[in-house]
Formats: C-alpha cells, structure tokens, sequence
C-alpha cells in the first residue's frame, strides 16, 4: 500500500503536464505520469526521474512512474483505476486544441465530437473511474487544466482580446464545458473534503501553441504553476473555481 501522497496527471509526458508532474514529484508526491503511447510515457518518466535527481536541491528520490491511459479509451482507464491502491491528486490535464481555423459554420460535428471526447467526456470517464479511489484519500483534490479561452465573459467583452479571436465552436467550447464540468463536481463532491478547481495555465510555447500566429514566452513551468497550487491547495482552499496565475478568472 502507497503510503506517500500519490498524484495522477493525464497527458503528462510532454508540454505543461510534463511540467505538472515535475512540480508535484518535487514536491514528494509519488507521480503516475499518464500517456497514451506506452514509450513516450517511459522515455519521459526516465527523463523527469533524470532530471529530478540531477537537482542538487531536490532532498527526495524521485517516485514517478508512467501509466498507459487514453482519456478516449475506457480499457486503459479501467486498467489504471483497477492497479492502483492510493490516488490524493488527480490532474485532468490532457488536451487538443481542434482546427483553429474553422469556423462555427465550417465545422464539422464529427470534428466537434472528437474535440469533446477528449477535452470533457475524457475528463468525467477519467475522473468517474478514479473516484472511488480519491474518495479513499484523506484530502482529494482534482485540478481540471482549462484555459482562459473557456471563459465565456472574456469572449463576450468588447473590452477584452479573446472578443477578437477568430470564432470557434471546438477548443473554446470546450473549455466553457469543461469549467461547467468542474462547477457541477465540486457541487457533487462539496463537504467530502474535496476540492475541485479548473486551471487556466496562459499561453505556453507547446506543441499545442506551436502552429499559432502569436509570440509566446511563457514556457510550460510558468504554466503548470497555478494548476501545482491547485493540486496541493490546504483543508481552506476553494472549490469549484477557475483560476490562472494573478487569481479568479471570471466564467
Ligand atoms: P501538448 O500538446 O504539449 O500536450 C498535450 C498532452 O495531452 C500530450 O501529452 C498528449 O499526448 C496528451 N493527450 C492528447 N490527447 C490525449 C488522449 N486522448 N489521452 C491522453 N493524453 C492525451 O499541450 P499543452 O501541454 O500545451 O496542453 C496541456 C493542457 O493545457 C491542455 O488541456 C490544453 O488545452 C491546456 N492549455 C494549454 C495552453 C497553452 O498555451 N499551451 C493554454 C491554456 C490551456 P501525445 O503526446 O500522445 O499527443
């Protein structure tokens, strides 16, 4: 039986996941570094074990392990779920961004769809799976990595840069569902000692941003901070929130 506060990031093998699974096995936690390829989970799970050790301020030895799991696929969530005996922290932190360049009219539903499937049905099939175990944990807490494209007032103030934005009914749909998601678990889960927040990480230089037509300086560590504070919030921490570096982000 673990007995070290145990943390699961989907999507951790690269980008701001990669990032979050740093901060929190720096931190000691025992880290489940979820992938969906089988090797490039093991290759970044030694990268980061590397890594950690080469840190000469890093007092503990590094316990981070890859797991097989596709947000989209109920067998390897079930296979995760079913091998694991502790789960504190879990990080619903895989994504895709969707064609940027469609517009609502121009969009396909199949496109939707599989923007949907793994931006929110991913996140309940994963977080419904793993529940019964973050029940068992003395201070659960689930962060829901989301972005500030999700927050409807941002899109809907004239005053605002996201109401320039070219208009998309994938990736920022997406998000909105997601904090909705988040809203309706923390409701759930209120009084279990849970906390629930989604994340908004700001723009990061990923592969995710890479295609974009903007200059990006943030890296991925800048923007698995906020979602590394959410993961080891306090008893008092809030629950059912959305927040980026600077605080609350409105919905
Ligand atoms: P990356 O593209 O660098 O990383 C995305 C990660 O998600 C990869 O590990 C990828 O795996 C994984 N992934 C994708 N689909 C699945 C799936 N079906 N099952 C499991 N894992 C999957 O992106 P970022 O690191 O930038 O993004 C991480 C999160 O942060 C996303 O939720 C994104 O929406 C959010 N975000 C990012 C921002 C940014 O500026 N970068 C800003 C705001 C939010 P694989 O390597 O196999 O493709």
């Amino acid at each position: 039986t673990e007995t070290t506060t145990t943390a699961l990031v989907t999507g951790a093998n690269k980008g701001i996941g990669y990032a979050i699974a740093a901060g929190l096995a720096a931190r000691g936690m025992t880290v489940l570094l979820g992938s969906r390829d089988r090797t490039r989970g093991e290759q970044a799970a030694t990268r980061l074990r590397a890594q950690l050790t080469a840190d000469e301020a890093q007092a503990v030895e590094p316990d981070v392990r890859a797991v097989v799991l596709d947000v989209t696929d109920p067998a390897t969530i079930e296979a995760v779920a079913g091998s694991l005996d502790r789960l504190d922290v879990l990080v619903n932190n895989a994504g895709i961004s969707g064609p940027a360049e469609l517009t609502p009219a121009r969009t396909p539903a199949e496109t939707m769809r599989e923007v949907f499937e793994t931006n929110v049905i991913g996140v309940l099939m994963v977080t419904n799976a793993l529940l019964p175990l973050l029940r068992r944990s003395p201070a659960p807490r689930i962060v829901n990595v989301s972005s500030g494209v999700g927050s409807l007032r941002h899109h809907t103030d004239p005053a605002h840069y996201m109401s320039a934005l070219p208009p998309s009914a994938t990736y920022p749909p997406s998000k909105a569902a997601l904090n909705a998601l988040t809203v309706q678990y923390a409701k759930e889960l209120r009084g279990d000692g849970f906390l629930v927040n989604a994340a908004a990480p700001g723009p990061c230089a990923t592969d995710l941003t890479k295609g974009l037509p903007l200059t990006i300086t943030r890296t991925a560590a800048d923007g698995a901070a906020v979602v590394i504070r959410l993961a080891t919030l306090g008893p008092d921490g809030p629950t059912g929130g959305f927040f980026d570096e600077d605080g609350p982000v409105p919905w």
